[in-house]
């Protein structure tokens, strides 16, 4: 394996870093502390400045104007976005677009194309993607109620689907039903393109999670289909592939998350230590020389240093094997930096006491955005029963495929 990075790169990387340092986190408070569509006209700025720049849409092939990186170097730019929560926003490879415009590129036809992932590459609309429904396990995406059923040209879609991140403000949803109940399990669902102004799509709401609905492409709604009728050529792939298409899907967004939240703890762990070196917990004698907070730091740069290792090792069988080959490692990987995120904004908050839970720093937003990463792209329990079940069978225990590891 080699890790090292091309000099290229290193100063593609610093560009980026130095846009996210000088541009993007002295907006921070002005932008984060609003609701999402008050700090539109800011952040549209932002975004023009970074396409002058010369560094928009950096996973978006060049022929669509992005700088076309490859997954791993991707993966790198994707930490140093991670940084400030608007990173990803402002160079238009935020999720659910990033996934949504991989998907129209690798699957999509011409005509899909030009009508969705073109705009989409451009930042001029945004999109949502719908899967996981309010009465049905999210961690078993087999079993889901939602149905297009096919009427002539068209399919008519019924259900409910929750936790929609971005639907608010979305141009389309790529949306997950059963489109054959008879097949077998993994390849009873399609993924359909529903424009968000079909008659019998509905936003129900913007959902309140810990504590904020949020608005716009920072907020996560409930839908109704309610006999939502669309051509069948709005279909991604072939009918039945929706599971397929989901893996494709999922397992590099996983990897990107991971970054991104590496991206978050490196954050965390500089704002705990400038606290930890400037605040004096009696005259002259500062927070630091405790040893717990010495703990605190040295095992964040320990956990941080192991994920982003972990990430790294993944991108490389990914890239390597592909992948499908790679599952093991991307599903250990999602729970562990999911956990190491967890505990280092933790450290950080506790290290700056009540200040850590004020929005005076982003560290309290982060961890309330944040304390879904062990929830969504897979629960952790069960990428850890992924994880577990691949190592028994070396050991000559199948504990045969469950409902619920294969998921959204
Ligand atoms: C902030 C946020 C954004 C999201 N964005 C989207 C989105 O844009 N689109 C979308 O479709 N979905 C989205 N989701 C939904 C997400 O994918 C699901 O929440 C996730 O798949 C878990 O499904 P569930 O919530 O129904 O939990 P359940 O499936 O009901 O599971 C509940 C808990 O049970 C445990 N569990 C479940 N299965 C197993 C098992 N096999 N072994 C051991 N333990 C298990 C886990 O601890 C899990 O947390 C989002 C969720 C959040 C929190």
């Amino acid at each position: 394996m080699d890790f090292s990075i091309a000099p290229e790169l290193q100063q593609l990387l610093d560009r980026y870093r130095a846009f996210v340092r000088e541009r993007i986190l002295p907006l921070e408070p002005v932008i984060a502390a609003k609701p999402f569509v008050d700090g539109h006209a800011e952040l549209e700025a932002l975004r023009d400045e970074a396409r002058a720049a010369g560094l928009f849409g950096p996973q978006i092939p060049k022929s669509l104007g992005g700088l076309g990186l490859g997954f791993r170097e991707h993966a790198l730019v994707s930490e140093v976005l991670g940084h400030s929560p608007l990173g990803h926003y402002t160079f238009n490879c935020q999720a659910p677009d990033a996934g949504n415009m991989e998907i129209l590129h690798l699957f999509g036809t011409e005509e899909q194309k030009q009508r969705w992932l073109v705009p989409l590459a451009a930042g001029a609309l945004r999109s949502c993607f719908a899967m996981t429904e309010p009465d049905r396990a999210g961690s078993n995406p087999t079993w889901l109620e939602t149905r297009a059923e096919r009427d002539g040209d068209h399919y008519v879609i019924h259900g409910r689907k929750w936790f929609t991140t971005s639907a608010d403000g979305a141009a389309f949803a790529v949306v997950m039903a059963v489109t054959n109940p008879s097949a077998p399990p993994y390849a009873r669902a399609s993924q359909i393109i529903v424009p968000t102004d079909t008659p019998g799509y509905r936003q129900v709401r913007r959902i309140p999670v810990v504590g904020g609905e949020g608005s716009g492409w920072a907020s996560h709604s409930e839908l109704a289909f309610e006999g939502a009728r669309v051509p069948v050529s709005h279909r991604l792939g072939e009918e039945g592939a929706g599971f397929l298409i989901a893996q494709e899907r999922l397992g590099p967004g996983r990897i990107h998350h991971c970054m991104r939240w590496i991206g978050i703890c490196e954050r965390a762990l500089e704002l705990m230590c400038q606290r930890a070196a400037s605040r004096e917990i009696a005259p002259g004698r500062m927070l630091g020389t405790r040893q717990t907070i010495q703990n605190f730091i040295a095992e964040s740069r320990a956990e941080i240093d192991a994920a982003r290792l972990m990430v790294q090792h993944a991108a490389w069988k990914i890239d390597v094997e592909g992948t499908y080959a790679a599952r093991e490692q991307i599903s250990t990987v999602k729970f562990f930096a999911a956990g190491v995120l967890g505990r280092v904004l933790d450290r950080s908050i506790q290290t700056h006491g009540a200040l850590g839970l004020t929005e005076d720093t982003p560290l309290s937003g982060f961890w309330r955005h944040e304390r879904a990463a062990r929830i969504y792209d897979g629960a952790d329990e069960v990428h850890k029963s992924v994880v577990a079940r691949r190592i028994l069978r070396g050991y000559g225990l199948d504990v045969g495929q469950q409902a619920g590891t294969t998921h959204g």
